[in-house]
């Protein structure tokens, strides 16, 4: 399974993907994931990524679909993959395309998650994340017994910087202009399957890997 989970920022992309990665048996890959790992290892990647991320812009996509061509040519991709966060352009649509077709493993679907931006908003702002071992809390859905510290490791919850209101906004509005137009790219590929991302986690993943198993 070749996969593509796309949806607007706080739809659930982070969460599903760690679901149906297990579920399918394929790595997960994120974009914003290898970002934030490069800018905690200090790596000059991840100081380049820095600036673009906490304004909420897109990272260059001459540094970005390097970073992606790097990761495709792994070998623990036997059984497919899953893209988080990635393409989030039509020209980083294109580049995977070429990136699959030189393999000769094309895409075998493109997931929408669909949220509406009230919502969004709500979600992101509430989200806090453990500075110790990466579980994602929310303050209303998800509640740590203490807001700045994580139930499972006592590690430190913090926001990230991009959730922060002034970023969701901006971010928001990337995610219309730019990456939205890929929805319509992938459809004309014949790949795309929208669904609802609102309810609970549990039925959202369900309602998922219903979706997928047409296409397998
Ligand atoms: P995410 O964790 O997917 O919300 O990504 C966090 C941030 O990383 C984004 O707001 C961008 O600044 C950057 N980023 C992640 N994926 C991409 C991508 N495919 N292209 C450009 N920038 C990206």
């Amino acid at each position: 399974m070749r996969l593509v989970l796309v949806g607007p920022p706080g739809a659930g992309k982070g969460t599903q993907a760690q679901f149906l990665s297990l579920h399918f048996a394929i790595p997960h890959i994120s974009t914003g994931d290898i970002f934030r790992a490069n800018l905690k290892d200090g790596t000059p990647l991840g100081i380049e990524a820095k600036g673009y991320m906490d304004r909420g812009e897109l990272v260059p996509d001459s540094v970005t679909n390097e970073m992606v061509r790097d990761r495709l040519t792994k070998d623990d991709l036997a059984n497919g993959f899953l893209l988080d966060g990635f393409p989030r352009n039509v020209a980083q649509a294109e580049v995977l395309r070429a990136i699959l077709a030189d393999k000769k493993t094309p895409l075998d679907a493109v997931l929408e998650l669909a949220v509406d931006t009230a919502e969004i908003v709500l979600r992101l702002s509430g989200r806090r994340v453990c500075r110790n071992c990466g579980k994602v809390w929310h303050l209303e859905f998800e509640k740590p017994a203490n807001p700045n510290i994580c139930d499972i490791c006592q590690g430190e919850l913090y926001q990230r910087d991009d959730d922060k209101e002034e970023v969701i906004t901006r971010r928001l509005e990337v995610y219309q202009e730019q990456t939205a137009p890929i929805i319509a790219f992938y459809r004309t590929e014949g790949l795309l399957i929208t669904m609802s991302a609102v309810g609970s986690v549990s039925d959202i993943t369900d309602r998922a890997i219903s979706a997928l198993s047409r296409v397998q």
